[in-house]
């Protein structure tokens, strides 16, 4: 900021400058018309000085008259080819010697308008410049006994009127005309309020070239920036010079402001990108996010806002979308296979534990509920009883009825076993063949067999016919057994109690309960 704030002072000081040294030429051009007029004011003033230049009262009107009637002109006298003084019309006393001023002979000698060097007068300390120019005879030829009138310049009116044109008003404070070897002939204001040390610092910038600008402080301080020309045949040059705080201030005021707006435009640019930046980035990043968490913990993801998002957002949204609907598929795909699996399972476990024929429980799942019981009875020193029911001459049912019919007699007396209103901790199975068991947790060997009466009743009730069978109809044997478990013995023990109780019944002649110990008669 500070840096640019330089740069632009710097390039409107160069562009003042400059326009401060067209000023200067422009002045000098003005000036240089000022003594054309001042050359043209010389020659009719010649031609009537030889009509009233003769006689000394005469002359001294003439004089007073040419100059009064040129703002230019301040004195004007007529001098004698001796370069004495003839008439004047106000100050220098006739008989003082011009002679040995070098414009006094140039101008006695060429018969030109002579332009002197400017010198200090030495009636009034002023600065001069004194123009001189042959008086023609009357005939306009060169007299005999020439004679020259001469004027003094008044330089500060000249100044005046370059430092007051038009085309130096604007861009001129101040004007002042240096001479060559660095005499200030002229100012303009006067006073100038150039101190000593300005004026000096003034004139050597102007002698150090023959055209250009600089910036330069006065005694107060104040900034002037100087645009300076030469006029090289008159050995004169003009300083033109303007307050650059004048000239600078509204010029950085506007660069200021200029400066002020475009870092405005910035930062509401930046701030409005921000904002953007924040509805295009931040919205869509944010509900990626929360969208992502969502579906990271399980949760069901929250919607994504509607409309177009920016840029690859959208894309982004798109195949979020995509994933989203692609997990909740290959979810509910993996939800509907696990439950799949889980009937197939079940289905697996139920047919490993269910006899197919009769839908009661196996043999394996007969031994995994035995061993369980066992188990509980052993913790709890509780007794466990089993049952074992063996369909009487049941070769013979199926060599007459066809094994088919047998398989029906099977099942029917699988449902009679299902009927039975057994607890819900009692299990019967089907242990192969025409053989099943019920199992009986927590009985004694009294309470098993009263389970086995009941069987046996029901079978008897229900008179599945059986012409091979003594009774007529299908009965059974069964063998019971009851153990409070003592050790980890195997329950296969108690199985092997309930066998033997059961080819006792049979024995026995068969349709009977039979326990070990324990003779139940039919
Ligand atoms: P017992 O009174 O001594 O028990 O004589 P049983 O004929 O019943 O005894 P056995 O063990 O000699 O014969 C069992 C018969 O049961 C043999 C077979 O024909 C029949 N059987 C075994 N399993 C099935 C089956 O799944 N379906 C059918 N229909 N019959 C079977
Ligand atoms: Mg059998
Ligand atoms: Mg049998």
């Amino acid at each position: 900021m500070t840096h640019l704030a330089i740069v632009a002072r710097a390039e409107n000081l160069r562009a003042v400058g400059e326009r401060q040294q067209q000023a200067a030429m422009a002045s000098v051009r003005l000036f240089e018309e000022l003594l054309d007029s001042v050359k043209l004011a010389m020659r009719a003033g010649a031609a009537d000085a030889s009509r009233w230049s003769a006689t000394p009262a005469e002359c001294v009107a003439g004089a007073a008259r040419m100059a009064d009637s040129h703002p230019f002109i301040r004195r004007v006298a007529v001098v004698d080819g001796d370069g004495r003084v003839r008439c004047t019309g106000v100050g220098l006393a006739p008989g003082i010697s011009l002679a040995d001023r070098p414009f006094v002979r140039h101008a006695l000698a060429t018969g030109e308008v002579v332009l002197g060097t400017p010198v200090v007068s030495r009636l009034t300390a002023e600065v001069v410049l004194p123009v001189a120019l042959a008086i023609p005879d009357e005939a306009g030829r060169a007299p005999d006994k020439p004679a020259l009138l001469t004027a003094e310049l008044d330089l500060d009116w000249m100044v005046r009127q370059v430092a007051g044109s038009e085309a130096g008003s604007e861009l001129a404070r101040f004007a002042v005309l240096v001479s060559d070897d660095g005499l200030v002939v002229a100012e303009y204001p006067q006073p100038s309020g150039h101190a000593e040390e300005t004026s000096r610092r003034l004139v050597e910038t102007v002698l150090s070239a023959p055209l250009g600008w600089a910036e330069l402080q006065d005694a107060e301080g104040r900034d002037s920036i100087v645009g300076f020309a030469h006029m090289l045949s008159m050995g004169l040059a003009l300083a033109v010079g303007i307050d650059s705080v004048a000239v600078l201030r509204p010029l950085d005021r506007e660069m200021l402001v200029t400066l002020v707006l475009a870092l405005l435009t910035a930062a509401l640019g930046i701030t409005t990108a921000m904002a953007m930046a924040r509805r295009a980035i931040g919205r869509p990043v944010l509900a990626l996010t929360d969208a992502a968490r969502a579906l990271a913990s399980g949760a069901p993801s929250p919607p994504l806002p509607t409309g177009a998002w920016y840029g690859e957002f959208e894309i982004l949204k798109q195949a979020f979308r995509r994933m989203t609907s692609e997990i909740a598929r290959r979810q509910e795909a993996l939800e509907a296979s696990n439950s799949e699996l889980e009937a197939a399972n079940r289905l697996l476990i139920d047919l490993a534990e269910r006899d197919s024929l009769t839908g009661l429980a196996n043999r394996r799942a007969f031994d995994l509920a035995l061993e369980a019981a066992w188990k509980r009875g052993l913790r709890e020193a509780t007794p466990v009883a089993v049952l074992i029911i063996d369909l009487d001459h049941f070769k013979q049912f199926n060599d007459r009825y066809g094994h088919l019919e047998g398989d029906a007699c099977l099942m029917r007396v699988a449902g009679l076993l299902m009927a039975m209103q057994l607890r819900p901790y009692d299990l019967a199975a089907r242990l192969g063949g025409e053989e099943f068991a019920v199992l009986l947790p927590d009985s004694d060997v009294p309470g098993a067999v009263a389970v086995g009466e009941r069987i046996r009743a029901a079978l008897h009730d229900m008179m599945l016919l059986h012409e091979g069978s003594p009774l007529g109809f299908v009965t059974a044997s069964i063998g019971a057994a009851s153990m409070v478990p003592l050790g980890p013995a195997e329950p296969r023990v108690l199985l092997a109690a309930a066998d033997r109780a059961l080819y006792a019944a049979k024995a026995a002649g068969r349709d009977r309960v039979s326990a070990e110990g324990w003779a139940v008669a039919a």
